[in-house]
């Protein structure tokens, strides 16, 4: 029997809906704040992700899936490397959503210099060759978004804002979630911080794991949240990103935190917080529910640096992802889940001369606005009826022999058994009323 690959999965029926919903949130509230939505494509140049995530990054060096065309598989085979194929001929699934959003900002060339920021939002399939596990899937999907062209720390508040009322919205209990925020500096006072925590690592290098070792000349930030236990506490008396901001960094993080306080979002600040991926600047943040053992279930972050890597002008950028599948499970901690009920239905029945009425009546039912199911099998009346509760119908529109001479229809309420006779000119109106 085909089997659909391990760490990915079917959305179909409830779970289908819950990521729907988890959707139309985000178009409602993102839009409440001026966002438009983008899709990128699923597959992008190699570099794509390399130059914006960063060549020493995990997702970059082991958790992207490659792409090579069936034609050119064998050949690089055979070689034992791709070194001698074109850029546009190496490709890689994406496994984040912001370096294709800066690429098509770049390419398209969207972004007004000095004119109102661009805010995009997506909601789209990553995919990362992680062993798979509770919560970590190869296909996940994210909803995200990014502003590009602005620096302004009210920023950075209100993405962080949107993204803390995005989590009410989709159920969680107020209070129930735990955001930790941090700033990591820019490009004029990181690179002496980052030197000096590679040189903390160095100067304890016989107490930490062989990754922190190559993580030291690699990205020696990425120590603070080292899987190793022991790693982590020697790490706990190295220099934090807090201590070493300029001046500039400073004042914006101070900001920040002023325009959360101001709009009573309650954050923890966490100095040894660094995102996993290369390209942040100044506010980072995730989220997370303690409880829920799946890791965090969003975060994000400022990128003023990206689309010059990918191409572009200088632009200040900011934005954040969340996973669904993870805020399913963590809602699923709290007895919810983001789960809507099914769009309810009408069953229209009729007797075996009176298919072709109920062709008609359907259409026009459908043409209404609602969501209309009748039967193909030619089943007895009775069975129709078995079918309209197995569909979960709310209504079902009978058209017998006698009605239809007399123009009119028999609507049955599913839950009351109640029956009210309407007549067909009246009907699609009446339906439609009493579904809303
Ligand atoms: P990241 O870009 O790694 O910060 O991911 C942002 C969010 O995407 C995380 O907070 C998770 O909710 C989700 N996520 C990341 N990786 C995975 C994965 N392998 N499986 C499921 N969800 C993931």
């Amino acid at each position: 029997m085909a089997q659909r690959i391990q760490g990915t999965e079917d959305l179909y029926g409830g779970y289908m809906r819950s990521w729907q919903h988890m959707l139309d949130e985000a178009r409602e509230l993102f839009g409440t704040y001026g966002f438009d939505m983008i899709e990128t494509p699923a597959i992008e140049q190699l570099d794509t992700f390399v130059h914006g995530i960063g060549e020493s990054t995990d997702v970059v060096r082991k958790e992207m899936f490659r792409v090579f065309s069936g034609a050119l598989l064998p050949d690089v085979m055979e070689r034992g490397s791709e070194a001698h194929l074109k850029p546009r001929q190496r490709m890689a699934m994406r496994p984040e959503g912001t370096a294709g959003v800066v690429r098509a900002a770049v390419e398209h060339n969207f972004i007004p210099q000095g004119g109102a920021p661009v805010k995009l939002w997506y909601g789209a399939p990553m995919f990362r060759g992680e062993r798979p596990q509770k919560g970590r899937l190869r296909q996940f999907h994210q909803v995200g978004a990014e502003v590009m062209g602005a620096s302004d720390p009210a920023v950075d508040a209100e993405v962080i804002i949107m993204l803390m009322t995005y989590f009410e919205r989709l159920g969680f209990t107020p209070g129930s979630l735990t955001l930790r925020i941090n700033s990591m500096g820019d490009a004029a006072c990181r690179p002496a911080y980052r030197a000096s925590v590679k040189q903390f690592i160095l100067d304890h290098a016989d107490e930490m794991c062989e990754d922190c070792l190559e993580r030291a000349e690699l990205n020696p930030l990425r120590s603070f949240d080292c899987k190793n236990d022991h790693c982590r506490e020697v790490m706990t008396a190295a220099p934090l990103a807090k201590d070493n901001l300029c001046e500039e960094c400073a004042a914006h993080y101070a900001q920040v935190k002023a325009y959360l306080d101001e709009a009573g979002i309650a954050y923890v600040e966490d100095p040894t917080l660094v995102r996993g991926l290369d390209y942040y600047t100044r506010t980072v943040f995730e989220v997370e529910l303690d409880e829920a053992g799946v890791g965090a279930i969003g975060g994000g972050g400022r990128y003023d640096g990206l689309m010059e890597l990918e191409g572009g002008r200088p632009t200040p950028g900011i934005g954040f992802a969340v996973g669904f599948e993870r805020i399913e499970l963590a809602l699923q901690r709290q007895g919810k889940s983001l789960e809507t009920p099914a769009e309810p239905c009408v069953y229209v029945a009729c007797t075996p001369d009176q298919r072709l009425k109920v062709f008609s009546v359907a259409q026009a039912l459908r043409a209404a606005g609602v969501r209309t199911e009748e039967d193909y099998q030619a089943r007895s009346l009775k069975s129709q009826f078995k079918q309209a509760d197995k569909v979960n119908a709310r209504l079902c529109v009978v058209l017998g022999d006698d009605e239809v001479a007399a123009g009119v229809a028999t609507v049955r309420d599913m839950a009351s058994h109640e029956q009210t006779q309407v007549s067909l000119d009246e009907l699609a109106s009446y339906v439609a009323a009493q579904l809303a």
